[in-house]
């Protein structure tokens, strides 16, 4: 949706070959299999399939959890839907939820991390910050992030006992990001789920609301729909083989999918739809289809005509 309209984007993102999911302390997380060769890749290839996938994973959520942000901790011990996160993982990589939060760069260097809370600003330690990143790693655990670079950080976050030194060289997108692509970084399954949550209630709130003739009805999804607050979204140009890119520079992957969900919304060849009987998301080969499948469609005939002839 966004190539097709102009072929000379470009977001670069990294991803290992293979992810496993660990349980530390009752918790469920995510993280690169040790072993792993990794790859780079350009979001924009495969677009369609990140955002249906990423949607999919939401739908569960919503299904299962509803509003409540505690039952995606409980989803998150339940083996469908890990496997559901381990295979989005193995295609597109990780989602990047350390840089996705943070509103300052170079944590490392200054110190110190900045989120943005409900109505202020937050800060704290970048120890207190990073170390939720690294569970289940207990050099990295000892390690003192709060006054610059030091041995440690080189050796067990950057460096030799951490095979992702030549990652971080080829895919520069500055420190912040070696954490991101650390061999040893995770990222806790719950989270995600409410993430996947929160863009699917997005995306069902936006479709609704092209869907329904009442007003009062669409005025509700318009709110919902509202919620949705990206990231700043920053980019800049590159200039290859005589061609001028439109380079996106993603702070994470989340970023990226949120970026892909509102260029779909608001594209009038809208080509990722909400199928209207079961409500999953689908990438329409005919723009005109209202239904994922065949079977949805007739379903929705067969209640059509029913309300029809009563
Ligand atoms: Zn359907």
């Amino acid at each position: 949706m966004i190539k097709e309209n102009n072929p000379n984007y470009k977001g670069l993102w990294a991803k290992y070959k293979k992810y496993e999911i660990v349980k530390i302390d009752n918790e469920y997380y995510i993280r690169p299999d040790k072993k792993a060769d990794y790859e780079i890749y350009d979001i924009f290839d495969k677009e369609k399939e990140l955002l249906v996938d990423f949607l999919l994973i939401g739908m569960e959520a919503m299904n299962y959890a509803d509003i409540n942000d505690a039952n995606c901790d409980l989803m998150s011990t339940e083996k469908k839907y890990q496997d559901m996160i381990l295979d989005f993982v193995n295609k597109y990589g990780m989602f990047g939820e350390f840089t996705y939060r943070l509103i300052n760069s170079h944590i490392v260097s200054s110190g110190k991390a900045l989120t943005q809370g409900y109505s202020n600003i937050d800060e704290m330690s970048a120890s207190t910050y990073i170390k939720p990143y690294f569970i289940g790693n207990d050099d990295i655990q000892r390690i003192d992030f709060d006054h610059g670079l030091n041995p440690d950080i080189l050796k067990y976050v950057y460096g030799n006992n951490n095979p992702n030194g030549d990652l971080a060289h080829r895919f520069d997108k500055g420190e912040d990001f070696s954490i991101v692509f650390s061999k040893c970084y995770t990222e806790k399954i719950a989270n995600i789920l409410v993430m996947s949550r929160a863009l699917y209630r997005i995306f069902n709130s936006v479709e609704n609301n092209n869907w329904t003739e009442n007003e009062d009805k669409k005025a509700i999804y318009q709110k919902y729909a509202n919620m949705f607050n990206p990231n700043n979204v920053a980019f800049s140009f590159n200039f290859e083989n005589d061609k001028t890119y439109l380079n996106w520079n993603f702070n994470s992957l989340f970023q990226a999918i949120e970026l892909i969900l509102a260029f779909n919304e608001t594209n009038e060849r809208k080509e990722v739809k909400m199928c209207k009987h079961c409500l999953k998301p689908f990438i329409a080969k005919n723009l005109k289809s209202d239904y994922d499948t065949a079977s949805c469609r007739n379903v929705a005939n067969v209640y059509r005509n029913r309300a029809k002839n009563k």
